[in-house]
């Protein structure tokens, strides 16, 4: 198993899907674990009760990651109580989908604000804080490292979602531009691209076997991914195994970027 013994990690949106799984993970790995929730405070509360159990260490913190204040107050209190940030998994993301003629300024500000400028902020945060703690004492070879959640709408265009695959195609630049940048810091940035997992954000591409079976077109693997799938990609991301790869995306996707029309010779 990834070894993260000791790190300080904050995982965004972690009261479900990708982020619960993310930040149960991280903690099984060893790492303690900032569990960031937005509206759902049972979940999270309940994810915390069991990493301790399991005999790890996490609290959960409402922030809207959207907000400035918000971030900066959610990388105090992770200070506070674990006197250091090494991780950040910039996971919190939603969809406001509609066709182009039937989208509001609200859905597509909605959406970049949390997807794109949520992303920003707490990048930012987090070079910050890896930027002034103590080098010696960091638990990993890298000062940080960030694994931003993209999806595979970074490369595929999504018709009816244009402000959602706007944003991801935004976090792959995003995260490149500060990989570049703060890579003579010992600061990685890498960006995981889901294909099609299964939890609440996607529950009517998976819920209804029709629906299902028309997904798994789309997936030469065969089956749907679970937040698991994804959650094993971030710990070997964050850790010293994966400690010279920066810049880099990795898709998590069952094959779903690889063109599937085309394999009976399109
Ligand atoms: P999800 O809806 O279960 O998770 C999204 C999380 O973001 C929720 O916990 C929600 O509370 C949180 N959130 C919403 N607004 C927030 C805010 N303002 N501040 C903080 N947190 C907020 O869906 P998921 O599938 O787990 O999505 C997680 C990430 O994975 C998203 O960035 C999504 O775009 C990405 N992704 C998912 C899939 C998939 O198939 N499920 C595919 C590609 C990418």
């Amino acid at each position: 198993m990834t070894k993260l013994d000791g790190a300080s990690a904050i995982v965004t949106g972690a009261s479900s899907g990708i982020g619960f799984a993310v930040a149960r993970h991280l903690a099984a790995c060893g790492a303690k674990v900032a569990v960031n929730y937005h509206g759902d405070a049972e979940s999270a509360e309940a994810l915390v009760a069991e990493i301790k159990q399991a005999g790890g260490e996490a609290f959960a913190h409402r922030a809207d990651v959207a907000v400035e204040e918000e971030v900066t107050a959610m990388f105090d209190r992770t200070v506070e109580r674990f006197g250091r940030v090494d991780i950040l998994v910039a996971n919190a993301g939603i969809q406001k989908d509609a066709t182009i003629g039937e989208m509001t300024l609200a859905d597509w500000n909605a959406v970049i604000s949390l997807n794109l400028t949520g992303q920003f902020l707490c990048s930012r945060e987090a070079i910050r804080r890896f930027r002034s703690q103590d080098r010696a004492a960091a638990p990993t070879r890298a000062a940080g490292a960030i694994v931003s959640m993209s999806s595979v709408h970074d490369i595929i265009p999504w018709a009816g979602h244009v402000n959602y695959a706007a944003t991801k195609g935004g976090v792959a630049m995003l995260m490149k531009s500060l990989a570049q940048e703060v890579a003579p810091e010992n600061i990685r940035v890498n960006a995981i691209s889901p294909g099609a997992i299964r939890t609440p954000i996607n529950r009517e591409a998976w819920e209804e076997k029709d629906a299902l079976e028309k997904l798994l077109r789309l997936i030469p693997y065969g089956r749907i991914g679970e937040p698991e799938d994804v959650a094993r990609a971030v710990a070997w991301l964050v850790s010293d195994e994966a400690d010279y790869i920066t810049g880099t995306t990795l898709y998590v996707d069952g094959g779903m970027t690889l063109y599937p029309g085309f394999s009976d010779n399109g």
